[in-house]
């Protein structure tokens, strides 16, 4: 079987060893004679499968004592609604604040705007989102209920190498594409969720940590599935839950830390980023379209000299088993989205392919 490289941006590629796991135990999960997807998610088998994916994401992720894990429904974007649902009540002035970094944080923006008074403090959209603007955090009001932005963009291929402090309002952070690739202190956060289908597991479920002063603020229209308090009483099992999503994720985390865990994963992850970077630097023909300042080492984005050359380029690539590199159209051009279950090799064989691109075409 060939298996190809996946540089598509999501749903994502994941372990081939994560795949043939969940394969071997498909029919016959710890022989129950029934699948995981089969089984009650009241069961003591699924309860094993989802307090070993709450322990090791407090081990690999250093989720303190004082933030609730939570397994939460609609994807990333649900959480878009679902966060002004629950925080924007906290203090009277019911105020968001936001930094747009790309249209991730714009939609996030304007659907908070539905339920109260936001704020777009800072934006890099002049440049087309190629940096994480600068903002100085004295003009965050302190009356705001929190403030928000999106660590890693996809889309554009930037990220927040340093987050902001923004003292006793809390920040909530969108780490879909970046969450467990790098080392971050989640102290620093008053939430943090990721959609799980880039680093994490399958698409429709999304990952939710929370500081548990945050949990009962909920506006009282808020949707009973919407609200994290119910989540957190319930141990996300107030419905039946994505049952084959939570247990992907507990052997994507499995994988994790035998691969040595958030720090090493994270040097890897470096390596990677550097090997793809270092050959667009170096070249006449491809560039990179975010700011070198402000790169992320989970998308790599970047132009052709002569972006009429981009659908042989795409086309080469796919023969040569290369997936998935077409940029968003936000921004055009390619994107390489090498999350963690990209190995080296297939960064090295992206830039064997674009190196021998550019001597026969550019
Ligand atoms: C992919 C992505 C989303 C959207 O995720 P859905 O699960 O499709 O809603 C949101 N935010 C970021 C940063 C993403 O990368």
């Amino acid at each position: 079987m060939n298996r190809i490289f996946n540089f598509g941006a999501g749903p994502a590629m994941l372990p081939t060893a994560v795949m043939e796991k969940a394969q071997q135990e498909f029919l016959n999960y710890k022989n129950m004679g029934a699948s995981v997807i089969e089984i009650s998610h009241r069961s003591p088998e699924f309860d094993e499968i989802i307090n070993h994916c709450d322990s090791m994401l407090r081990e690999l992720g250093k989720i303190p004592d004082n933030y609730k894990i939570l397994y939460v429904h609609g994807g990333a974007q649900m959480q878009f609604s679902a966060i002004p649902l629950n925080l924007i009540n906290l203090k009277p002035a019911r105020k968001a604040t936001f930094v747009l970094t790309g249209n991730w944080a714009v939609k996030a923006s304007k659907e908070a705007a539905r339920y109260g008074n936001c704020i777009n403090i800072a934006s890099s959209e002049d440049t087309n989102f190629d940096r994480i603007p600068e903002w100085d955090t004295a003009t965050l009001d302190p009356e705001s209920s929190y403030a928000y932005i999106t660590s890693n963009n996809t889309l554009y291929g930037t990220r927040w190498h340093n987050f902001p402090d923004t003292h006793d309002v809390p920040l909530v952070a969108d780490m879909t594409s970046e969450f467990l690739s790098r080392e971050i202190d989640v102290s620093q956060f008053g939430i943090i969720f990721a959609g799980l289908q880039k680093n994490l597991g399958p698409a429709g479920l999304a990952l939710v940590i929370i500081r548990e002063d945050l949990l009962n603020h909920a506006l009282p229209e808020t949707p009973m599935l919407l609200n994290y308090k119910v989540y957190e009483e319930q141990h996300s099992l107030a419905n039946t839950n994505n049952t084959f999503a939570i247990y992907m994720m507990s052997l994507v985390l499995d994988w994790l830390k035998e691969q040595g865990g958030v720090k090493k994963i994270e040097e890897n992850n470096n390596l990677k980023a550097s090997h793809v970077y270092d050959f667009i630097d170096k070249s006449d023909f491809f560039s990179g379209t975010a700011h070198p300042d402000h790169r992320s080492i989970m998308n790599v984005t970047f132009n052709l000299a002569d972006n009429d050359l981009l659908s042989d380029f795409l086309k080469n690539a796919l023969e040569a088993d290369l997936y998935a590199l077409k940029g968003h159209r936000a921004v055009g051009g390619a994107r390489a989205s090498i999350y963690n279950a990209m190995p080296m090799s297939g960064c090295e064989a992206l830039v064997d392919f674009m190196r021998e691109f550019e001597r026969t075409q550019g």
